[in-house]
């Protein structure tokens, strides 16, 4: 199945029909280009894209299976992680052998793509690419813009993929912050402009369609975590995903401005801090202390920010609640504030962490019952997709990067956008984009591989 010089194809592995493991190919005159390379994090119960229930004892790391790709790997130009997110980037140590093509990143995420290589011995092996946002360059017959977007994660990227057959917009995660806090934001006029030029389609991020309105920004937050940190008389734990750079940063500026002092636990965390100064999009020099300090400061100068939100077992949030920590012990008169949603599946771990820590006469705020908002969500509402959709005006709307009742969703709002095509589709369809478009149910055989032990194994 090669694509001939009059086709254009989009193929997706993983991440469509489903939240988690993106793996996006588009196909054109002989060659494919891979977008996205991430793992999925499925538990025991949980349904999985391809009707599949996850079982108790399976891999808890989980990818695409690229056997489609493998057996035409001399035909795969090149591989783009648009954003830093473990769904879109988690993959590339697994599974980048069995690829062995040139890797297109920006700063930030090439930043925390070395730091997985070195894991996995393959830094020297892997030749990084890292465009400037903006810029556009020749990856085999595509040629590829970097679009500056606005998400959870610094650096996030759209695609503009131009091609003889036609032009792809690709998404990636997003969402229409205004103060993104750190990075680059967005310009209207960039996507405007992708209309007058002609976008045949425009590919996805589906997470939020079932949503209304807007998405809080990142810049709006502050208020709210200031209002309920400045009133904790003791330790104030705040836990949210590692990866958020620009809530770290809000939390930074509440420290200072409370006269607390702000320490990260959780490794993820602290390496997501460390790949955020080393970019450039960590504009504070003095943000955090050791951590090792913070058992000897006054409890109304500590301000502790952790990963654990979901209720994860081995985390620094997790042996606070269970008063194993080394460095103090949570007494009446501390909180930890939630600054994060839980994501489906999880309520019941959390729940759990919860009541463990209201058993140490801890005050635990939730995001859901803060009177100001302090989470905000990285992917775009219905207002926020509208707005796209009337700024780029593709020929044909593609939903992705969400389960069917998401993705379904977002078809229906496309089109009262005026998309006169949409196609909704799921891992393994072949999207035919060039004359008359329409869908190749299950084209190829798809499937997940798991990481178990140090080597790759099929997950059935
Ligand atoms: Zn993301
Ligand atoms: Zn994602």
């Amino acid at each position: 199945m090669t694509p001939s010089e009059r086709d254009l194809f989009f193929l997706p592995l993983g991440g469509t029909g489903e939240i988690g493991m993106n793996m996006n190919l588009y196909g054109h005159d002989g060659q494919w280009l891979m977008v996205d390379c991430g793992v999925t994090f499925p538990r025991p119960g949980r349904v999985v894209a391809d009707g599949s229930v996850h079982q108790a004892g399976e891999p808890d790391i989980q990818m695409a299976d690229p056997d489609f790709i493998v057996r035409h790997r001399n035909q795969l130009a090149g591989l783009i992680i648009t954003h830093a997110h473990e769904d879109h980037i988690g993959a590339v140590p697994y599974l980048w052998s069995k690829l062995r093509c040139p890797v297109y990143c920006t700063r930030f995420t090439a930043e925390v793509l070395k730091k997985k290589l070195v894991e996995h011995g393959l830094l020297h092996r892997v030749k990084i690419i890292v465009p400037e946002t903006g810029e556009r360059l020749q990856i085999g017959t595509f040629n590829v813009q970097w679009l500056a977007l606005t998400h959870s994660v610094p650096d996030p990227n759209a695609l503009m993929i131009r091609t003889p057959a036609g032009n792809i917009f690709h998404t990636g995660d997003w969402k229409l912050d205004p103060e993104p806090m750190v990075g680059h934001g967005y310009r209207q006029d960039t996507f405007t402009q992708l209309a007058t030029e002609g976008v045949r389609a425009m590919v996805c991020d589906s997470t939020n369609a079932t949503v209304n309105g807007h998405s809080a920004s990142e810049g709006e937050l502050y208020e709210g975590l200031r209002h309920y940190i400045e009133t904790a008389p003791g330790r104030v734990i705040v836990t949210c995903f590692g990866s958020n750079i620009a809530r770290l940063l809000t939390l930074s500026h509440v420290a200072d401005d409370t006269g607390r002092y702000m320490g990260l636990y959780g490794r993820s965390m602290v390496t997501m801090f460390q790949c955020a100064k080393r970019a450039g999009v960590w504009p504070y020099s003095a943000g955090t202390v050791d951590t090792g300090h913070l058992g000897y400061l006054p409890r109304h100068e500590v301000l502790a920010v952790a990963t654990g939100s979901q209720g994860e077992p081995r985390t620094a949030l997790r042996r606070l609640a269970a008063g194993t920590h080394p460095d103090f012990d949570l007494e009446p008169g501390d909180r930890v504030i939630f600054s994060a949603r839980a994501i489906p599946g999880n309520e019941e771990a959390i729940a759990g962490l919860i009541r463990q820590l209201e058993s140490r006469g801890v005050e635990v705020i939730t995001a859901e019952m803060a009177i100001k908002p302090i989470h905000a969500s990285g992917h775009p509402a219905q207002q926020e997709l509208e707005t796209l959709y009337r700024w780029v005006q593709p020929q044909i709307a593609i939903p992705v990067h969400g389960e069917a009742v998401h993705m379904q969703a977002h078809a229906e709002l496309a089109k009262a956008c005026g998309v006169s095509r949409t196609l909704t589709g799921r891992n393994g369809d072949l999207f035919m984009l060039s004359n008359t478009p329409g869908i190749q149910r299950q084209k190829v055989q798809t499937g997940r591989l798991g990481w178990e032990k140090g080597k790759l194994v099929r997950v059935v």
